[in-house]
């Protein structure tokens, strides 16, 4: 058993609450993203659960131990770095072999543990070269061949993907995935970047000020956003909000289009947009306009297929629709979601 668990966890420094009461769990082999904006307190959970730093208030246990006061190189935890941090004058074999020599394991115990860890990541062909007659992909694998090879329980990733470009990135993240799943180690991965968030984690915790906002898959935080907070960090374009009586009402950019039917009339919000600017990217296009709202004007944007039918410009007002399945209800003061009991044509019942 090697969940991890976070209670009740605390971090100041000076005035400056890092972590406030944060409780998490992450499951035995899941891979868990800790998306947030900068400052939220990421990398100070990560350095808690390593045991490079103390909490003030609050404990991590480890499978059934509770690791406060336990040293890092006991917990059985490897952070794995953004640089990868291979040695570039040591072959890829002395790369992984390292952690073990300097725990001085004998030598046949040593060479079989690597070429074990060598042929769960595919790099058995590779363990005479050097770092840098490595592909990126590969060097990402020997770097976590070098950590799995001390059977650690944890693994931990502080932002690993960000020196990438794009293109690499999308590569990176699959075989991340890949090999994560395929070695079933628990895997806390810190990042800021939500695309790598969505399509990374079996599940995802969005954290803002030293706590978590919401845990669950992508799917759940996209579609049934737990506040305003993450209605707008996931997803980009954000979820537009409007205010409206007590409440705010949220849809995402893709659930918002031209009426074109009455069929659509029925079972949908109708909100009347005023086009500023019309963005033509391709496949589709993005609209930018203003409604109004309870106390003025709100801005939003939509997302639409290039084949929709009707074509906003400038300076029209167009009426959108909104399918009442698609809008989120969020408390107006707590900005909490809310649960809308019943719809109708004329107006809805939320409790
Ligand atoms: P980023 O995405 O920018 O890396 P983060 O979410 O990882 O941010 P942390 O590095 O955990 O955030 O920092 C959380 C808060 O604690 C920030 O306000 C930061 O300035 C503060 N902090 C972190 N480490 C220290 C330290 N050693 N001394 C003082 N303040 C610190």
């Amino acid at each position: 058993m090697s969940q991890v668990e976070a209670v009740e966890l605390s971090r100041y420094y000076g005035h400056v609450c890092a972590l406030d009461k944060l409780n998490l769990r992450v499951r035995d082999g899941e891979l868990l993203v800790i998306v947030g904006p900068s400052g939220c307190g990421k990398t100070t959970l990560l350095r808690l659960v390593a045991g490079l730093d103390s909490p003030d208030e609050g404990w991590v246990q480890i499978g059934d131990d509770n690791v406060n006061g336990v040293a890092p190189d006991k917990r059985r935890v490897a952070m794995v770095f953004q640089s990868y941090a291979l040695y570039p004058h040591m072959s890829v074999r002395k790369n992984i072999a390292f952690p073990l020599q300097n725990e001085g394991l004998p030598k046949n115990e040593i060479k079989s543990r690597v070429e074990l860890a060598a042929s769960q990541l595919d790099i058995v062909a590779r363990l005479e070269r050097y770092p840098a007659q490595l592909s990126g992909g590969e060097r990402q694998r020997v770097a976590l061949a070098r950590a799995i090879v001390r059977q650690p329980r944890v693994f931990l990733f502080d932002e690993p993907l960000s020196s990438l470009d794009a293109g690499l990135r999308r590569i990176a993240r699959a075989e991340l995935r890949r090999y994560q799943r395929r070695l079933g180690v628990t895997t806390l991965l810190v990042t800021h970047d939500q695309q790598d968030a969505l399509s990374l984690g079996d599940r995802i915790a969005v954290m803002s000020e030293g706590r978590i906002r919401q845990i669950g898959t992508s799917q759940e935080l996209y579609q049934r956003p737990a506040d305003t907070f993450v209605a707008t960090f996931l997803g980009s374009p954000p979820m537009n909000l409007i205010e409206k009586d007590n409440c705010i009402i949220g849809f995402r950019p893709e659930d918002f289009v031209p009426a074109v039917s009455n069929s659509e009339v029925g079972n949908s919000l109708i909100i009347p947009v005023h086009v500023q600017r019309v963005e033509y990217l391709g496949d589709h296009r993005r609209v930018y306009g203003k409604v109004n709202e309870l106390r003025g004007e709100a801005e939003v944007v939509a997302t639409l297929h290039a084949t929709h039918k009707i074509r906003p410009r400038e300076n029209e007002t167009v009426e959108f629709c909104v399918p009442f399945e698609a809008l989120n209800w969020f408390n107006r003061h707590t900005r909490l979601r809310m649960q809308a009991t019943a719809f109708t044509h004329e107006g809805m019942t939320v409790s």
